[in-house]
């Protein structure tokens, strides 16, 4: 099927397979259309977006999977540009809450250290240690690239937890109720599994910065990304092969079993998977046990309506530690972070499962994980369950990357190992913190890669252009 605009134009020029069509498919799909090719989406949903879902429903705008924009995504936000999408992006209420004691504490997520060092929710000793922790941070910084997170490999040697401990002397009450509750709002992860790395990545480039929000949710920039691009929805690649002149994939879908040839193809799905996917395609054994060596983490989402948005909580973004309640992440209140979502007077939130926890939560049923989220969303904003108007509960059995200290350092040897000058290339999240910038980078890099060799094989029409990410190639701009 071609996406909602008739592009047929593009079907003469050479075709280029794109497996996965959510955020970093459907990035390489646009590159390679702006290069003058005829991308081909294969994906095995039966919808694009891959982990963007918006859904309005019961007069509630819910977001059920990704959320946070955050203005660090610049390489998202000049797609929004190309796309002519301006106008829909919006100023997200950029509050970041922190349960403790009965109440949400709010600071400013542009300025989380000016106002965590002010706040009264940790003590004295606790705001020098996180004033050293942004020194360290704003060191560290500039290394935390979402096109390859091997740049920070030299830092990559712990948890948040032992770092804390052994540089900062932080731990007890700032590292519960800041740190390590912030790990799981973001992460859906504890701090004491994870690289250290994460921790400074998610302070720089997703926490520490102002907030955006699309104003008819996240599926409005996937809707505008698919539009006019040739996609096969609910088929299933199960093998890639590179041929003499091209690549050749095996797909299945309801029709039954297919092959398709093009001239070289974009692969995004999950890393683990890759190598069976690709038979042959690395020599160096290494880099094959380094992604079959990846974990993903599953997230349970509920979203609900309330006829009352709780009293006193105003920030868009809350993160609940484990002291308070295990299971639960934290939760989005979606009212406070754009308007337009809720009818009249209500409010919408949305609670997220740790990863542990969801592993089992997958495989209940909703009234199971209704009455589960709503017994941990008493402990922080009680009386919620009386103002229930509407649920929604989304599962997803693969979310991010589960790091683990030393994982960005053996990135950097799969990068360097990795193969040169084939025709297939690797989109995905693996290449950095999962979020959806580094699918979006992953998805540009893998272009810019291909080209060379994709242009060598024959010129794309004249006066197209050929500007892939913030590289421009042959000279032009
Ligand atoms: C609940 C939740 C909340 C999140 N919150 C945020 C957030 O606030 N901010 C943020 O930046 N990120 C967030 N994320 C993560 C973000 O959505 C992902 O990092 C991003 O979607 C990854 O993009 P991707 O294209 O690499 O992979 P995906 O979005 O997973 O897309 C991959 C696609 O490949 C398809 N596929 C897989 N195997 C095959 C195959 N063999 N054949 C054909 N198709 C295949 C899949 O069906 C899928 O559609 C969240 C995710 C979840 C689930």
């Amino acid at each position: 099927m071609l996406y909602k605009t008739d592009m047929s134009a593009s079907v003469d020029r050479p075709r280029v397979l794109v497996v996965g069509a959510g955020p970093s498919g459907l990035t390489a799909a646009h590159r390679l259309r702006g290069a003058g090719f005829h991308p081909v989406l294969i994906d095995q949903r039966d919808r694009v977006g891959g982990q963007i879902r918006t859904r309005r429903e019961a007069g509630y705008l819910m977001e059920e999977g990704a959320t946070l924009l955050p203005s660090a995504y610049r390489p998202v936000l000049r797609i929004v540009e190309e796309l002519g999408l301006h106008d829909a992006l919006i100023p997200a209420g950029s509050r970041v809450g922190f349960a403790r004691d009965g109440q949400v504490h709010e600071l400013r997520s542009e300025a989380l250290f000016r106002d965590a060092v002010r706040s009264p929710i940790v003590s004295a000793r606790s705001k020098l240690a996180l004033a050293q922790l942004g020194l360290v941070n704003a060191r560290i910084g500039k290394h935390l690239s979402y096109e390859d997170l091997s740049s920070a490999g030299r830092w990559d040697h712990e948890t948040p937890k032992r770092f804390c401990e052994r540089h900062l002397g932080l731990s007890g009450e700032a590292y519960d109720y800041l740190i390590d509750s912030t790990v799981r709002g973001v992460l859906g992860v504890r701090s004491d599994t994870i690289s250290v790395v994460e921790l400074f990545f998610m302070i720089n480039n997703i926490l520490g910065t102002t907030l955006y929000a699309f104003r008819n949710g996240y599926s409005e920039y996937i809707e505008a990304l698919a539009a006019g691009h040739e996609v096969r929805l609910g088929a299933t690649v199960r093998e890639l092969v590179e041929t003499a002149d091209g690549v050749r994939a095996s797909y299945t879908d309801a029709d039954g079993d297919h092959v398709e040839e093009a001239a070289a193809a974009v692969v995004t799905i999950r890393g683990d998977r890759i190598p069976d996917l690709l038979p042959g395609y690395f020599t160096d054994p290494s880099c094959e046990a380094f992604l079959r060596s990846l974990r993903y983490t599953k997230c349970v989402v509920m979203n609900v309506g309330v006829t009352t948005p709780p009293p006193g909580v105003r920030a868009s973004v809350s993160n609940i530690p484990e002291s308070i309640d295990p299971g639960v992440m934290g939760f989005t209140c979606e009212h406070n972070k754009a308007p337009g979502r809720v009818p009249d007077g209500h409010g919408l939130l949305a609670f997220l499962a740790m990863t542990e926890h969801a592993e089992r939560l997958v495989r209940e049923d909703d009234d199971t994980v209704r009455e589960w989220f709503l017994r941990g969303a008493e402990k922080v904003l009680p009386g919620l369950s009386d103002t229930v108007d509407h649920t929604r509960i989304s599962r997803w059995n693969e979310v991010i990357v589960y790091s683990r200290p030393g994982l960005y350092r053996e990135l950097g040897e799969f990068v360097r190992r990795r193969p040169r000058g084939s025709r297939i290339e690797l989109g995905g999240i693996f290449w950095s913190s999962s979020n959806i910038c580094t699918a979006t980078c992953s998805g540009e890099r893998a272009v810019r890669d291909l080209l060379p060799l994709l242009r060598a094989d024959a010129s794309p029409p004249a006066g197209v252009p050929v500007t892939v990410g913030e590289r421009a190639l042959d000279g032009v701009a």
